[in-house]
């Protein structure tokens, strides 16, 4: 459907990300689950196919192609894996986001490197007592001579189990609120910053998440992205095309759990005939079909509306909720199909039910959504009058 708009070289870009996730993640990715490790490895091997330069501006050495391209390839590679699409696309935000806002001297030290994938980006939002509510946040930065002093620590932030540089947003001034924060390239290589060790979940381990904290860390001067006043607004641009994204993931999962459980509802046997043929199970795939083509229209119009530059706040929340709470349901759903073999690991949906639930948090959790679509309420439906 969104294919359709894409040009050829997009394309052959979105045909490339689903043959480097058939060879790369497909045989690995259970296996990194296992072992609760990040395959940086593999993240290299993504730079080298320019899986983290898709929309990153020609003049930076990037592709220069369209949010619609980008959306679309991590789609493919997260029907294999969504913790490593996850990790590999925070690492593609942060090298486009940087080359764009940061500044020329820093950019010409550091961007080289991030392409290389020697140095992995991560952004920093969230810290360990602010999630949601992103103005609150409470890492402090106090101006010095040359540059800013911050102080605080970040948590559940994909790719901190080896970032190297990460877009981090700190405080300048508490009575200002949201106005007062600002945004730095804060480098792991510098005194001050500590790492911590990457949090054990129940799935999700490729995502690498984790935090860091910065003690008396100095930024200098040309590491700000975004002084005071400008950063909160630079932090909710992106916020549309990571919502758009998350929720082609989400598509990307159940059209990998459709396609293995009607592969194995087709061949195993019930009471003398396919599983698949029992109208209970079918049904409930059904189900899971004609959300799964709902959810894909809802992002693909975000997708779109991102690229003609189209005010996306509600067709992104739309379609990050339906999506989200689609996946969750759905892919159970799949599992249930296949009986207990559902669960086992050679299949993918186990893994893609535990990233699911991630991903009904990541930019925004489905509450929030709630939030953003219930603020629009009155505007999109309270205008006719009835009777
Ligand atoms: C694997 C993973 C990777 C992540 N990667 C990153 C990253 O790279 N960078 C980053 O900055 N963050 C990242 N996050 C953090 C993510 O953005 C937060 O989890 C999310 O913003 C929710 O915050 P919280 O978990 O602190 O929940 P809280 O804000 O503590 O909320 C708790 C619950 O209350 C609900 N809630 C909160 N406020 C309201 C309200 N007003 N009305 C109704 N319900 C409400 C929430 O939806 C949630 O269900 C990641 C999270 C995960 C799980």
């Amino acid at each position: 459907m969104l294919d359709e708009v894409l040009t050829p070289e997009e394309r052959a870009v979105v045909a490339r990300a689903r043959e480097f996730a058939e060879r790369h993640v497909a045989p690995n990715a259970a296996r990194w689950e296992w072992e609760r490790r990040y395959p940086l490895e593999t993240i290299r091997e993504g730079c080298k196919a320019g899986l983290h330069t898709i929309e990153l501006a020609k003049k930076h050495g990037g592709q220069g192609l369209s949010f619609s391209c980008k959306l679309r390839a991590f789609e493919e590679i997260s029907r294999h894996d969504f913790a490593f699409a996850f990790a590999m696309i925070n690492h593609h935000n942060a090298v486009a986001r940087f080359a764009r806002d940061g500044q020329p001297t820093h950019v010409a030290r550091l961007l080289p490197r991030m392409i290389a994938g020697e140095v992995i980006g991560c952004a920093g939002l969230s810290e360990p007592g602010v999630g949601s509510d992103f103005g609150g946040l409470e890492m402090s930065a106090v101006k010095v001579e040359g540059g800013w002093k911050l102080n605080g620590a970040k948590a559940w932030i994909t790719n901190a189990a080896v970032a190297g540089l990460s877009v981090a947003y700190a405080q300048t001034d508490k009575a200002q609120g949201y106005r007062g924060i600002a945004c730095f390239a804060i480098e792991a290589d510098h005194p001050g910053f500590q790492r911590d060790k990457p949090f054990e979940l129940h799935g999700g381990h490729a995502i690498g998440v984790g935090g860091f904290r910065l003690v008396d860390y100095v930024a200098p001067d040309e590491a700000v992205l975004h002084p005071p006043g400008q950063a909160f607004k630079a932090a909710l641009a992106g916020i549309n095309g990571a919502r758009a994204y998350v929720a082609a993931m989400c598509c990307g999962m159940l059209q990998a759990g459709l396609e293995t459980a009607v592969r194995y509802t087709r061949e195993r046997k019930t009471f003398g005939q396919p599983v698949l043929d029992h109208q209970g199970v079918r049904w409930r795939l059904v189900d899971a079909a004609t959300d799964l083509e709902a959810a894909r229209l809802l992002t693909y119009r975000a997708a779109r509306l991102i690229d003609e530059g189209g005010d996306a706040v509600l067709p992104a929340a739309y379609a990050k909720k339906f999506a989200t709470e689609m996946a969750l349901r759905r892919i159970a759903d799949c599992i249930q199909a296949m009986g207990a073999n559902g669960l086992r690991a050679e299949y993918p949906l186990a893994r893609h039910l535990a990233c699911a639930k991630i991903a009904a948090y990541t930019d925004g959790s489905i509450e929030m959504m709630n939030e953003r679509i219930g603020a629009g309420l009155s505007q999109v439906f309270g205008a006719q009058v009835f009777g």
